[in-house]
């Protein structure tokens, strides 16, 4: 237990003027408006109006020169500020036990998602993701106080960062709430830090993907995860890959797959169709004469390279020729087609209007 008396810094048996004076000086050092509006300032100086709430009030002394400060807390209405400042301590307290108590863990992994072109996935790309740290101030060079200005010794735990309380078998260690377990104090914190000697900060990990990369494929970044606790490893970092779909092109295995819709005359007659390749760009295909939808050309060597094979050991493209139905509404047009229907001839449907009379008389 932390006694307000060392947190004002005065012996138990000190008066009042002691205990007033020592309060004011205290209190002007630490106050949150002569340190930029510091948290670790404001909670040194909520600490500091308790101790005095409670040693300047003759009634609370006694109670807590008694009973310690459980018995200003329980008393539910009369409590006051006095309860309300004292659960902050009780939490710093239970936050700074808990961290005293730690054991040496090793930190949690973190996974992140990191979307991946198809082009990037099947030829393999660098990339980065962002990821924040915790890590330490340059600025201070991770002391906590302003460049330019020192450190002092903590008043309450003389700069051991502990406390200790009661003797023998009897004997307690806590961690200094004032100081925070530092056992020095900035005066002047670090504006870059704010005092906790750590930043946050974005970093760009670079990231290899491997050519041949498959949906789901994790990367491992070891290191990259939750810091550990108590000098423990950091956790790992994994890298969820996840492909983004092309807008034109399938992958099938090594192969890619495109469908590319041509029209009944240019089915007829043959011509050329535009196809796209991964590495970005085009190639052009022949249609030959008399293509039949669904009908598929397969160009060689341009699909996926084998993840693990020899280089140049690539899948194919292949291209499938859709016939479209054209949208007609023009009457020149619909008699055209009226025409075409006459003087066309259509083997399939011819085969198959055959085979149906067969099955209706056989
Ligand atoms: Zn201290
Ligand atoms: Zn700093």
């Amino acid at each position: 237990m932390t006694s307000y008396y060392r947190l004002l810094g005065v012996p138990e048996g000190a008066d009042a003027p002691a205990i007033k004076g020592a309060y004011r000086n205290l209190a002007r050092k630490y106050h949150p408006d002569h340190n930029n509006g510091h948290p670790l300032s404001e909670r040194r100086f909520r600490l500091l109006a308790e101790a005095y709430e409670v040693l300047s009030d003759d009634e609370k002394r006694q109670k807590y020169d008694r009973f310690g400060p459980s018995a200003l807390t329980r008393r539910g209405g009369e409590a006051g500020i006095v309860g309300n400042v004292q659960r902050l301590v009780t939490n710093i307290e239970q936050a700074l036990e808990s961290r005293m108590k730690q054991v040496r863990k090793r930190g949690e992994d973190r996974r992140v998602v990191l979307d991946v072109a198809l082009s990037q996935a099947v030829f393999g790309a660098s990339l980065a993701v962002q990821v924040r740290r915790r890590v330490r101030c340059d600025r201070c060079q991770a002391t906590g106080a302003e460049p330019g200005t020192t450190l002092e010794a903590c008043h309450v735990c003389a700069g051991q960062g502990r406390i200790k309380s009661g003797s023998g078998l009897l004997a307690v260690e806590t961690v200094c709430p004032f100081c925070e377990s530092r056992g020095r104090i900035a005066p002047s914190p670090c504006t870059g830090c704010e005092g906790m000697s750590e930043i946050d900060r974005v970093l760009d990990l670079p990231v290899q993907v491997p050519p041949g990369t498959q949906p789901g494929r994790r990367l491992v970044l070891r290191g990259y995860g939750e810091p550990g606790q108590a000098g423990g490893d950091p956790g790992d970092l994994f890298v969820e890959l996840s492909v983004k779909p092309h807008a034109l092109l399938q992958r099938e295995g090594q192969d890619l797959r495109c469908s590319v819709p041509i029209s009944v005359a240019e089915a007829v007659l043959g011509g050329e169709a535009t196809v796209p390749v991964l590495e970005g760009g085009t190639v052009t295909v022949r249609v030959p004469p008399r293509t039949r939808s669904g009908q598929t050309l397969r160009i060689r060597g341009r699909g996926c390279p084998s993840a693990a094979g020899p280089k140049g050991d690539r899948g194919d493209l292949l291209v499938k020729l859709e016939v479209e139905t054209p949208v007609v509404d023009s009457a020149v047009a619909l008699e055209l087609l009226t025409r075409l229907e006459q003087i066309s001839f259509h083997p399939e449907r011819a085969e198959f209007r055959a085979a149906l009379r067969r099955h209706v008389e056989p």
